[in-house]
């Protein structure tokens, strides 16, 4: 059930928002500044629990493309997009779950059902099927939550899980048909290389790719990942690294990735994801302000692609 959260509602300019609430300090545009940005801070109930997702909007220059971040500790993009959108138009949806017991942020988005206490992975929620599997499996930490510990517990669990992601889907709006809808979701990596052998390291990697081109200007980890073939031309033709989504995907249940790319090819939504390489591991190639002109260059030729195909 979605919430919107009262008194919440408000409008910023780009200072406000740089200030509270980015971890780098973009290196961004004087005439932005001007510009209002309408936030919302709803809540999605799921099980016993809440989670706050803020959606940006550009009100005075609606459009259909609309950003999503998913994973919570990827941070690297978030300033840029909101620029963009107060600069350009569209909106920005940021799930916004709570911090792990550490104070970080964090990847997973953490609930209860029943006093119990679980987990799930954003981006593997769009396949009911793979719900129940990483519930069952609990793959990634202990730490963070339990195993439902019968069918009947499982099966409330999984309801709670398919219940957030069909309100996340209400807030996105794909569910509108709206044929204006690009959806552009924003990721940070740590890969070393591009190799789109590797660029989705699980065992349904073969799967996803279907045709790939490796740029000799654009740096090692950062690419466009996308589900048809006019917009895989348009970035390669702007000499992006860019992957593309293999198609049969669809029609084999073998691959329960549950990503939110299958989902939208599965719906015929022009979609791509973004990501940016990032680490502080002193490699400048992958330092904070390189990831932030890259995520400000791939964002602009992303407003690009729009204008010309959509
Ligand atoms: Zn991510």
């Amino acid at each position: 059930m979605i919430n919107q959260l009262i008194g919440y509602s408000s409008k910023l300019t780009l200072a406000g928002i740089v200030g509270a609430a980015c971890m780098f300090s973009p290196p961004v545009f004087a005439e932005v500044l001007r510009g209002d940005l309408d936030i919302k801070n709803l809540t999605i109930g799921i099980g016993d629990s809440k989670i706050n997702v803020v959606v940006y909007k550009n009100t005075s220059k609606p459009s259909g493309l609309t950003f999503l971040s998913l994973h919570n500790n990827e941070q690297t993009f978030n300033p840029i997009v909101i620029a963009s959108v107060i600069e350009k138009g569209g909106s920005f949806v940021a799930l916004s779950p709570p911090l792990d017991k550490g104070g970080n942020l964090c990847r997973f988005v953490p609930f209860s059902v029943g006093g119990e206490s679980y987990y799930f992975d954003p981006n593997r929620i769009w396949d009911d099927n793979r719900i129940k599997v990483g519930l069952s499996a609990n793959c990634i930490s202990n730490e963070l939550g339990s195993i439902p510990s019968s069918p009947a517990v499982l099966s409330k669990v999984n309801s709670a899980v398919v219940g957030f992601r069909n309100d996340l889907i209400r807030v996105l709006g794909i569910n509108n048909q709206d044929p204006n809808l690009y959806l552009v979701v924003v990721h940070n990596n740590r890969f070393l290389a591009f190799d789109s052998e590797k660029l989705i390291p699980t065992a349904c990697a073969k799967r996803y790719t279907s045709k790939s081109q490796a740029s000799d200007q654009a740096s090692r980890g950062d690419f466009f990942f996308v589900t048809d073939d006019r917009t895989f031309d348009f970035y390669s033709s702007k000499d992006y690294n860019v992957v593309k989504q293999l198609p049969s995907t669809l029609s084999t249940n073998t691959c329960l990735d549950g990503s939110l790319s299958i989902y939208a090819q599965s719906k015929g939504l022009p979609f791509t994801t973004v990501e940016v390489n990032y680490s502080d591991d002193g490699d400048s190639d992958r330092s904070a302000l390189k990831a932030q002109k890259k995520s400000a260059s791939m964002l602009k030729t992303v407003y690009n692609a729009y204008n010309s195909l959509y």
